[in-house]
């Protein structure tokens, strides 16, 4: 597509600004696991797609994912996606929408084969299938037996899945635009009509007009402290939506994984633990066996975490500060290490300074995942509450992986399900596409002011004079993250959160940028990351000081229960960054599953 330097460009306080116009049916903005599959896929339908993506497609954090991917491919002996379905749930602590969990059970299988055939190499079995081993809470015949439901490629699955997906995209018309940062969306009358995006080699400023948009921006794990996640993981997406006024869901669920490497909070997959390695604390023992004596350490990840955090309080932690875990894997065969977790025996090595065959590992639970994020149904329509309609459709915009929330995860994510809600959602928002979208449709030209509010907002903070460099205020945000909306959770330390987290927001107008280039200006491009990450913070905790129940990784100790009656709903976070205040409200559970294969799935208590 030739692009055009458009006239009559904004100027914003006396500096020139022009856009360079694109027009696209589709354009995706994100190249991690969700974005490519659904770029190829619409690619594929005939759409003319742009990928937009501020990092090289294959630096995308999903490049990080190790365990596996989930399907009910009954490999390593029974299984089906019913079963998966009942995990699923009962993980979401039923507060995932179960038309939507239906949907990526049944789809995950077809999906996973789909990798295989697009050249994933999986690891195999004897018999040469696809390997799969046990994760956490994933069990056969509705909790009675243990399921091995994880799709792996040794302990580099998402390394395999990226890669074989960006050279799938590469055979389609799918047009790259890379390292360009999507700044905001362009809204018209309440629909989405495109993004704009600088890119960062050349400073230019581009407008992509287009018929849908799709964010897969990924998660927001960056607000934290210590996270398993990228630098890059800083929920632009999610900031772009509460700017155009709409909501973001569920925000008060963020996963701790329970095995981040102490100090470096880089990652050791729960394949670890369903490689047969444990948990011990100070005094030698395999505490898991009493907080979960079925599952132990293969429980899901909320109770593990909060297992964890309980004997390092309760003085067994082990360290010099006796603030950490020890995870074994030093009693398992040194061939099996090698053939099935090199991958973390190397972050061992290098980032605890551990020998895994002989020594144990030093691990702490660290933020992993966002359950919330960018409601949709599961088409990947983006969704939002207006005139009564909790489900109201957002014309042209659409979200995938971990930057949606659809909601299949609902309060708590198994291990390997959001690998398979990235490739099961990508494909269905292509599909959604073809149906709704017609290819090279004359589309109406954008307004005359189009993107000048991005612009603006752009301006303001590539000038910003005040006294707060970007890194002291992330740095103030992470913190605050760290320490008031963690593992546990209560009204005090909430409040306290509550309070602190506005003022770090309210002093974000503070703000300082010293670098005024548009090119490659990495203090700009952290300031523009920071100002969507601390819409995100907010939302976070303010969604968390309203809910006064436990569920999923939600743990208040002041009310430690799960109230049905009152709380089995979603959570909505309007953020207005202009007036600094937060609007919350909140959408119904779908409590229906998609077909008549399978019947609701009826609340009860969640024991491991
Ligand atoms: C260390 C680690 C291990 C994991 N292991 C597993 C596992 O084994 N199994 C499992 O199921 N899940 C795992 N997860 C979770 C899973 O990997 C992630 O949830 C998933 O990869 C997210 O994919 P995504 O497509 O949503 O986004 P990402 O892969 O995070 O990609 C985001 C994309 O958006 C682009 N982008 C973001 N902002 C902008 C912007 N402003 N402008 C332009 N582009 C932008 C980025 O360039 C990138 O291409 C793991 C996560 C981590 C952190």
């Amino acid at each position: 597509m030739a692009a055009e330097t458009s006239a009559g460009a904004p100027g914003i306080n006396g500096r020139a600004y022009s856009f360079t116009d694109h027009t696209f049916d589709v354009v995706v903005v994100g190249a991690g696991g969700s974005g490519l599959r659904a770029a190829l896929g619409t690619a594929q339908a005939g759409l003319k797609t742009a990928c937009v993506s501020k990092v090289f497609p294959t630096r995308s954090h999903t490049v990080a994912a190790q365990g596996g991917i989930s399907a009910a491919l009954g490999n390593m002996g029974e299984d089906d996606w019913r079963f998966h379905m009942y995990d699923t749930v009962k993980g979401s602590d039923w507060l995932g929408d179960q038309d939507a969990i239906e949907y990526l059970v049944r789809n995950a299988p077809a999906a996973v084969y789909e990798l295989e055939h697009f050249g994933v190499p999986f690891s195999r079995t004897e018999e040469g299938k696809i390997y799969q081993r046990p994760f956490g809470g994933m069990t056969t015949n509705y909790g009675k037996g243990r399921a091995q439901r994880t799709c792996a490629a040794a302990d580099r699955t998402g390394h395999a899945i990226l890669h074989t997906l960006y050279g799938q995209s590469l055979r389609y018309a799918c047009e790259f635009f890379i390292e360009y940062f999507a700044i905001d969306l362009i809204m018209e009358d309440g629909a989405c009509r495109g993004i704009v995006a600088l890119s960062m080699e050349d400073g230019t400023l581009h407008r992509f007009r287009a018929q849908k948009t799709i964010l897969a921006t990924g998660g927001y794990g960056r607000a934290y402290f210590s996270a398993t996640s990228a630098h890059t993981c800083t929920g632009d997406g999610g900031g772009m939506v509460l700017r155009a006024g709409l909501p973001l869901q569920d925000m008060e669920f963020v996963q701790f994984h329970p095995t981040g490497i102490y100090g470096a909070g880089c990652l050791i997959t729960e394949g670890a633990r369903g490689e047969g390695g444990y948990l011990t604390n100070s005094e030698g023992e395999r505490f898991m066996e009493r907080y979960a004596p079925s599952a132990k350490d293969l429980a899901s990840r909320d109770v593990v975490s909060r297992a964890m955090t309980m004997e390092i309080r309760e003085g067994r932690g082990v360290g010099k500060a006796k603030d950490h875990i020890f995870l074994h894997l030093d009693h398992l065969d040194p061939a099996l290490l090698h053939e099935r977790l090199p991958g973390i025996s190397e972050s061992a090595k290098i980032f605890a300074g551990v020998d895994v065959t002989k020594q144990p590992i030093p691990v702490l639970p660290t933020v992993h995942y966002n359950m919330g994020g960018i409601p949709t149904n599961y088409h990947g329509e983006v969704l939002t509450k207006a005139g009564g309609d909790p489900d109201k459709v957002v014309p042209g915009l659409m979200a995938v992986g971990e930057a949606a929330c659809v909601s299949v995860h609902g309060a708590n994510r198994l291990g390997s399900n959001s690998l398979t809600d990235l490739v099961v959602f990508g494909r269905a928002a292509a599909l959604r596409c073809a149906e709704t979208t017609e290819a090279g449709a004359n589309q109406r030209e954008l307004a005359k002011t189009a993107g000048e509010d991005a612009i603006a907002r752009l301006d303001r903070l590539r000038h910003a004079a005040g006294g707060s460099p970007t890194a002291k205020l992330r740095g103030e945000m992470q913190r605050v993250m760290q320490s008031n909306c963690a593992v546990f959770r209560t009204g005090e330390v909430l409040e306290e959160g509550h309070s602190k987290i506005h003022e770090v927001w309210r002093g974000a107008d503070d703000v300082r940028v010293t670098d005024r280039s548009l090119v490659w200006n990495s203090d700009l491009i952290e300031t523009l990351e920071f100002d969507n990450l601390i819409l995100q913070a907010v939302a976070t905790m303010d969604s968390a000081l309203n809910r006064t129940e436990s569920r999923g990784a939600h743990a208040r100790e002041d009310f430690p229960d799960r109230d049905d009656v009152n709380w089995m709903k979603h959570s909505l976070a309007f953020v207005d960054d202009a007036t600094k205040s937060v609007r919350l409200d909140d959408r119904p559970v779908h409590t229906y599953t998609m077909s008549n294969d399978i019947e609701y799935i009826e609340p009860k208590a969640r024991v491991y």
